[in-house]
């Protein structure tokens, strides 16, 4: 099917959606409008679209650079409330006993705009917010000020951290402290003593159930958070023995990030729920059942447990949640608890894309048509033209044999000094067309071609060029193969013609995206459209709303991307306005991370100047305008500038 890609006679934007498989990883956010652009719709279908190639437009008239990263702010606000509205339908519908009360772990997206839209969404669902540090924990205290919401604290702490913690409980904040490591506990209860207030207790408990996929080393027995069943004994028994057990009011547990299979999230529920059980049935009044995160997103629209996917929608993991937890309730005879959920990725994920112009290709064996118009001179070349003219569908494999040989023939008479350079080129040149010529031969073919040249098809792959750090961006695909959707913003309505991949402009050959999301199975190249000389071309990666901003590095001092955060317009449903737009680093804003002081590099590069326009080699005028250039440019945006 893919082969045919470049040829299909009848594409549209229906192929195209097909083929970047945008309905399946879209989650109704994303589709592709009748002039072949992608658009965005962030209440679903019915809701309004913003062309995103008239967001690009927006941009370049506010002279922003690309690339840019995009947030669709009502993306998060339809996240937050399709998660609250979901757990308030199945809660009313099994009429189970507890309610809802989610918290937003802050770690997965930071921003404060982020956290702002989040909260403002979530309030009618009195949704809290999640904090792992003590920077985490200043921002969520000065943030989360409703009464009936959580505030949770993981992670682990030292006394200013708690203390911290017992400020939030002096102002009647519902902040729980969450016991990580047993040492904790102590602690708590001598600081709160102190303090003179009444501390919220949680118990993190380490679940033997072990998840499956990358983030999943946040359970089972070698976990690094977390109490094992003896020492969530030894913490009851402490509360018990102080005549603190009305303290404990949250039972904990996560199982990982990203959990692609419903089967484990099942099973790490009702070890969970058990012991949740158990601990009511010990007398503790436990209020909240804390599942933590794990909700995931699926990245690649495969519905299936590979890695960057899932096999199970948001609607079942929390029609599953609850249903279990109310059997196990009935069967133990406890109270049905308050469910409190820690989605991070599920909320943020989709909300946010980076748009990232193309600014060439590196294409192998193509226009050589200058080298090869000119006489031979040599066997080897004259040999391997005659393997290029006779190769058809009936000898494929034998002619990719003999050029190999040829080829190798050549670099060994080269290093023999037998052949010169430019018949080498001829030769490496007539290497690759005919490599090319049994690309095309292996894809019209009715048989299976042999095994042997299917590498072909990656290794001729064109290499677009794009104007972005993954280091940066999206760190999580440097760093585990996390695959994030890939589409171009616009020519949709034509077909791709060109197979690619990715590569940024970091100098690391690790930079680069060569694997790209499929409803089937993960591909290595992705059709593209062909780039028309001085037409900009412009892909969005998409879902990069959780954790990739906040982890983006500094490889190559790239640094922070500008930003535009867009918002629906209320009167026009066409229409969108740009509400920020946060420039990203420059140039000598990273050298200052760096303990580089700009000035100083300025002031040395104008004594260099200076000292050349002494000696007459520099012209006194050109040397202001050098020295301004250079100041000018420690200015400037540090990714590639095109004008
Ligand atoms: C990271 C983390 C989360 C967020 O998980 P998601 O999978 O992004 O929802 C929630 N709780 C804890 C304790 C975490 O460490």
């Amino acid at each position: 099917m893919d082969k045919e890609i470049a040829k299909q006679k009848d594409w549209s934007t229906l192929s195209a959606i097909d083929y970047y498989n945008i309905h399946n990883w879209g989650s109704g956010y994303f589709t592709v409008n009748e002039k072949g652009n992608l658009t965005v719709q962030p209440y679903g279908e019915t809701g309004p679209r913003i062309d995103i190639m008239d967001v690009v437009d927006e941009i370049r008239d506010k002279k922003l650079s690309f690339p840019c990263v995009v947030r669709f702010q009502d993306i998060l606000r339809s996240r937050v409330e399709l998660l609250i509205r979901t757990f308030e339908k199945h809660i009313k519908e099994m009429n189970y006993g507890g309610a809802y009360f989610g918290v937003y772990p802050i770690k997965v997206n930071q921003m404060r705009e982020v956290v702002e839209e989040i909260l403002d969404a979530g309030a009618f669902g009195h949704l809290g917010l999640e904090a792992g540090s003590k920077g985490e924990l200043l921002s969520v205290l000065a943030y989360n000020t409703d009464l009936e919401a959580l505030t949770i604290c993981n992670g682990f702490k030292d006394e200013e951290y708690v203390r911290l913690a017992l400020l939030g409980r002096k102002l009647d904040r519902k902040v729980i402290v969450v016991i990580e490591k047993l040492s904790e506990l102590p602690e708590l209860l001598r600081l709160a003593e102190e303090m003179k207030v009444e501390p919220h207790i949680g118990l993190r408990a380490r679940l033997s159930t072990k998840g499956a996929g990358k983030w999943t080393s946040s359970s089972g027995d070698s976990a690094k958070f977390g109490l094992t069943v003896p020492e969530i004994i030894q913490a009851t028994d402490l509360l018990k023995s102080l005549g603190k057990m009305e303290c404990l009011k949250l039972f904990h547990f996560h199982a990982g990030s990203q959990l692609t299979d419903m089967r484990v999230i099942k099973e790490a529920m009702n070890e969970g729920a058990r012991m949740y059980a158990k601990l009511c049935k010990m007398g503790f009044p436990v209020e909240y059942f804390d599942v933590g995160g794990g909700l995931g997103v699926d990245y690649e629209g495969a519905n299936s447990t590979s890695q960057s996917s899932m096999n199970y929608t948001m609607d079942e993991y929390i029609a599953d949640l609850i249903y279990n937890l109310q059997q196990i309730c009935k069967d133990e005879e406890v109270p049905e608890p308050h469910i409190v959920s820690e989605s991070g990725r599920a909320v943020t994920a989709h909300h946010s894309c980076i748009i990232i112009p193309v600014f060439g290709s590196i294409q192998l064996g193509h226009d050589y048509a200058d080298i090869l118009g000119k006489s031979d001179h040599s066997q080897i070349v004259t040999e391997m033209r005659k393997i290029f003219q006779n190769l058809s569908d009936a000898n494929i494999q034998e002619s990719y044999h003999d050029a190999n040989a040829k080829k190798e023939d050549a670099l060994a008479a080269f290093r023999l000094g037998i052949l010169d350079l430019e018949e080498r080129a001829k030769v490496e040149a007539l290497y690759w067309q005919i490599c090319r010529k049994i690309l095309e031969l292996r894809g019209s073919r009715k048989k299976k071609a042999a095994k042997e040249t299917s590498h072909l098809k990656e290794l001729l792959a064109d290499q677009y060029l794009a104007n972005f750090s993954v280091f940066q961006s999206a760190p999580d695909h440097w760093a585990f193969g996390q695959l994030f959707p890939l589409v171009p913003l616009h020519r949709l309505n034509e077909n791709p013609s060109r197979r690619g991949t990715l590569v940024d402009i970091t100098c690391d050959s690790d930079g680069k995206i060569a694997k790209f999301i499929d409803a089937v199975a993960p591909k290595n190249t992705l059709w593209l459209h062909d780039l028309k000389p001085g037409e900009p071309y412009y892909i969005g990666l998409f879902m990069l709303g959780a954790y990739q901003d906040i982890m983006g590095d500094m490889h190559n001092l790239f640094g922070r991307v500008n930003e535009v955060h867009v918002f629906c317009d209320d009167e026009d449903p066409e229409d969108f306005y740009l509400e920020e737009v946060i420039p990203g680093d420059s140039i000598s804003d990273v050298l200052v991370r760096l303990q580089y002081f700009p000035s100083e590099l300025a002031k040395s590069v104008k004594r260099a100047i200076d000292e050349k326009i002494k000696t007459g080699a520099i012209k006194p005028k050109e040397g202001v305008t050098l020295t301004d250039f250079y100041e000018q440019i420690l200015k400037s945006y540090t990714y590639l500038v095109h004008r």
